[in-house]
């Protein structure tokens, strides 16, 4: 193949495809990275990149994928996010590994099977409480947006007439002016074989736009913070006093709430990693294998006035539409990065020699036809060789070894993220092709060839590269001043690969690493939880070791003060109230 046409086959564009109820943000974010839409008349059946859709794949859709392709869900998922099955989950955890690694999940029991221990429950605590009253909520398991919510606290109000949860009310949330608000953290599970997890470090904060009041637990704007429910409520469109207009903050702002009302909102930032990596790993083993697709879970996160972070649910597919201010700053940016951190620019690339020695790819994808070898180009980039202790020793951290590092890295984002965001119109004009072209480490000698060509191209398009090393540049130096220690942190980069793509035996898959690689420390604002140090990397190396995960794990909630006792987080709640 000559350069030229080397050249054709880079410029032309990434494919998405997509279905009636792919979100509309999702489509304009890709059509602004300059893909192309597909159409079933126009192009071939295996000639798209991405497949974005709602709702679940089928077991032929990924059986069929190739190495090109990427789904945007993994088989199985609904083991977490079906609200009776994430409840099976947890509990069997708790069982196994103990219930105080798993106490961040309400208490919960499923009905019908559970009406009898729950009633058993009810009055054990209502013996307990005296005339106190005891709160629960009662949540249909396949519903979402707080349709068929139900809060009560008598026995004789609870109702159900389909699968159904019944868990322990949160009847202590965090108020801001007196107002409930939950978070949406968003987390996007890149592979479960092996297991690689990314914490986005912006959010939501969604609001209630009634006050909180345990009085009336009939008014689901004020106990339910379900942005569909508010939007529809009295006072959502009214400036509420400590809160604003709408019913969302992004989570930068909220961590900076926190921060001015002197709360250590690190260690609330490592509770939710912790929280997130342990809830996952409730499913990972027992999710089928598949390769070339991810997951973006939004996980609902209640903080209580304790600062204790209690998972609510995890939502698949979570809510993209854009009906505030907040929405846009946040998801736009959040499918840039997922589409960064899928790594599409080197999966475009066709390979164009067959190197000597190279097998015949069969490597986790299944087997490949010769046409579909000629499509790839195989890389290792989204890897980095930087190893766990040459992080530390970049960093002067000294409590909890790396789990504490990457916590930090993540708010260090959450402080600059505003600060941090780029204009992706700007994109708009660049093809993703020529941008991955540019952004290419050392591929092999055609690329570079192609990069010293594509030098002389028209400044818009050369554009982005410049963009790209602004983003990494503006990385801030230091944390903020939230406290002295945090100020000598400096963040380990992202160490590219410097392995010849030709060096590769076959085709990589773009999450599995050759020995010695790992999974990048950071792309965009998602930053890596899972794995998080050499052990748990080398955990999930053949088949994911849980009881080592979990014991790595173990040791790191040891290390923190416990939400209730000696609690760094502490500050009053009427303190916060006050303000
Ligand atoms: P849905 O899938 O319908 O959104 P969720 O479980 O997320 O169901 O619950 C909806 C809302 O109800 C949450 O956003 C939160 O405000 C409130 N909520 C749910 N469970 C609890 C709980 N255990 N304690 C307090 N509030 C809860």
């Amino acid at each position: 193949m000559t350069e030229d046409e080397n050249l054709e086959i880079m410029l032309k564009p990434l494919i998405f495809r997509v279905d009636e109820y792919t979100p509309e943000v999702v489509k304009n974010v890709l059509l602004e990275r300059g893909w192309n839409k597909y159409t079933e008349d126009v192009q071939d059946v295996a000639d798209w990149n991405l497949y974005w859709r709602t709702s679940a794949f089928r077991m032929i859709d990924h059986s069929n994928v190739k190495p090109w392709q990427r789904l945007n869900h993994h088989p199985g998922t609904t083991r977490l996010t079906r609200k009776d099955y994430l409840a099976r989950h947890l509990k069997r955890m708790k069982g196994i590994y103990g219930a105080s690694l798993y106490a961040f999940s309400p208490l919960t029991f499923i009905m019908p099977n559970d009406y009898i221990k729950f009633v058993a429950e009810y009055s054990r605590e209502k013996e307990a409480l005296g005339t106190k009253p005891s709160y629960w909520i009662c949540k249909p398991a396949e519903l979402s947006r707080g349709r068929g919510i139900m809060i009560f606290s008598d026995l004789k109000d609870l109702t159900f007439d389909c699968a159904t949860v019944v868990q322990k009310y949160i009847s202590n949330p965090l108020l801001i002016a007196r107002y409930k608000c939950d978070l949406r953290i968003y987390v996007c599970v890149a592979s479960f074989q092996p297991l690689t997890i990314y914490l986005y470090q912006e959010g939501l904060v969604r609001f209630a736009t009634e006050k909180f009041d345990l009085n009336n637990l009939k008014n689901n704007c004020a106990h339910l913070t379900n942005s569909s429910v508010n939007k529809t409520g009295a006072s959502y469109k009214k400036n509420k006093e400590g809160v604003g207009r709408g019913c969302k903050w992004t989570l930068s702002k909220f961590f900076t709430y926190l921060r001015n009302q002197d709360v250590d909102d690190l260690l609330l930032w490592q509770r939710i990693n912790h929280l997130v990596i342990l809830t996952i790993l409730s499913i990972a083993p027992s999710v089928p294998s598949a390769s070339n697709c991810f997951e973006l879970f939004g996980f609902d996160i209640l903080i209580d006035d304790k600062f204790k972070p209690w998972l609510l649910e995890v939502n698949v597919s979570p809510g993209l539409s854009l009906d505030c201010s907040s929405d846009v700053s946040v998801k736009r940016k959040l499918i840039h990065d997922i589409i960064e951190l899928m790594h599409f620019k080197q999966t475009r690339l066709r390979k164009t020699k067959k190197e000597p020695g190279e097998a015949s790819g069969h490597g986790p994808h299944g087997s490949l036809t010769g046409s579909d070898k000629d499509r790839v180009c195989e890389t290792s980039n989204h890897w980095c060789k930087i190893s766990w202790a040459e992080g530390k020793k970049d960093r002067d951290h000294e409590t909890s070894g790396q789990w504490i590092n990457i916590s930090q890295l993540g708010q260090k984002n959450i402080a600059y993220a505003s600060s941090r965001y780029v204009s992706h119109n700007k994109e708009a004009c660049i093809s993703s092709s020529i941008f991955s072209l540019l952004q290419g480490k050392t591929y092999n000698n055609d690329l570079i060839s192609l990069q010293t060509k594509v030098k002389d191209f028209p400044k818009e398009i050369t554009a982005k590269p410049r963009e790209m090393k602004a983003s990494k540049d503006s990385v801030p130096p230091a944390f903020p001043k939230i406290r002295k220690k945090q100020t000598r942190f400096k963040p380990f980069h992202l160490v590219p690969s410097s392995e010849p793509c030709k060096k590769k035996k076959n085709v990589t898959p773009y999450f599995l690493s050759d020995k010695g690689m790992r999974p990048c420390s950071h792309v965009g604002d998602f930053v890596l939880i899972f794995p998080f140090n050499e052990a748990t990397l080398a955990a999930t190396k053949n088949g994911l070791d849980l009881k080592k995960v979990i014991h790595e794990l173990q040791k790191l909630v040891n290390k923190q003060p416990t939400p209730e006792v000696g609690d760094k987080t502490k500050k009053t709640q009427q303190g916060i109230l006050m303000t």
